[in-house]
């Protein structure tokens, strides 16, 4: 999977909070930033919560394609 935040982060924390190893506020950039792009699968709960949580919705996840198996 990968994670991206795109414009428009209100910095609520709530990222931070579900997955601090995911995402990380930069207090400078006065918004949240992905600190680990490429999570383990293990890690999809959360940060789908994450996304879930997201007030503005900026969070975006695109997940890995598996490819298709010939016998
Ligand atoms: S949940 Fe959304 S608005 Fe809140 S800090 Fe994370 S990216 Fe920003």
């Amino acid at each position: 999977m990968h994670v991206k935040i795109i414009e428009g982060c209100i910095v609520c924390r709530q990222c931070e909070c579900q997955a601090p190893d995911v995402f990380v506020i930069e207090e400078k950039a006065h918004s949240a930033r992905v600190h680990q792009p490429h999570p383990n699968g293990d890690r999809e709960a959360d940060v789908i919560q994450a996304i879930k949580g997201c007030p503005v919705h900026v969070i975006k996840l695109k997940r890995d394609r598996v490819p298709a198996t010939v016998d």
